[in-house]
């Protein structure tokens, strides 16, 4: 009955998704992370194999063409992708897998997985402040910046195909948290998804009304 369930999370570059999935893991350290795969370089902090597998744009070509990714973008001149070995590791525990990835790849999983698939959009709230955030963060050019901006312009328009849209207020990132977290649990009360469950239900009552 307990299926794990693939929930996509995306958010245009500093609506704090990163932040709001970390806590909703320390909270429940049975929610799995799918680590991805990127070309791009790392940020100061970040760790290969924890924040992403880093590589090479010849090894990510390489793992597209074996099958072993399962959904690509390319974003901001870089490939991100998701790595069929982390969600299958996973979901093969009965564990619910976060992803986080851009709306391309959003719609992709969605397409590939269908009902499994649960998509949430995280948005600042409101364009100053997400200006204001990613300038805050002071690791990138302009151009970079202008870039991201332009990127979420386009993610905030695909709102709509989403299943959820989650503002993250400034400095309420644990209420944010609260919110995903149960719409987590919301979806897993789907009645279409115990419909099996419901079924074994009826016919053991039917043993016992006989
Ligand atoms: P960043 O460079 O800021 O870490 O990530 C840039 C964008 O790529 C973010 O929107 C992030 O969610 C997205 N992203 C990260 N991993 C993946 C992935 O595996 N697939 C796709 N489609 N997008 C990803």
């Amino acid at each position: 009955m307990n299926k794990g369930l693939i929930f996509v999370i995306s958010g245009p570059a500093g609506s704090g998704k990163g932040t709001v999935v970390n806590l909703i893991r320390n909270r429940n350290p049975r929610v799995g992370l799918s680590v991805s795969a990127t070309t791009r370089d790392p940020r100061p902090g970040e760790k290969d194999g924890v924040s992403y597998f880093f590589m090479t744009k010849e090894k990510f070509a390489s793992l597209l063409e074996a099958g072993e990714i399962l959904e690509h973008t390319e974003y901001c001149s870089n490939f991100y992708g998701t790595l069929r070995s982390e969600v299958v590791r996973i979901t093969e525990e009965g564990r619910d897998v976060i992803l986080e990835i851009e709306v391309d790849g959003a719609m992709q999983v969605k397409r590939l997985i269908g009902d499994g698939v649960v998509t949430i959009m995280l948005a600042a709230p409101g364009a100053a402040e997400l200006e204001r955030r990613l300038r805050g963060r002071g690791t990138e050019s302009e151009e970079s910046i202008v870039k991201r901006l332009t990127r979420a312009k386009e993610e905030l328009a695909t709102a709509p195909r989403y299943d959820y849209f989650v503002t993250n207020e400034t400095d309420r990132a644990e209420e944010c948290a609260d919110l995903v977290m149960k719409i987590m649990a919301a979806e897993h009360s789907r009645s279409e998804r115990s419909a099996e469950y419901i079924g074994e239900y009826i016919s053991e009552l039917d043993g016992i009304i006989k």
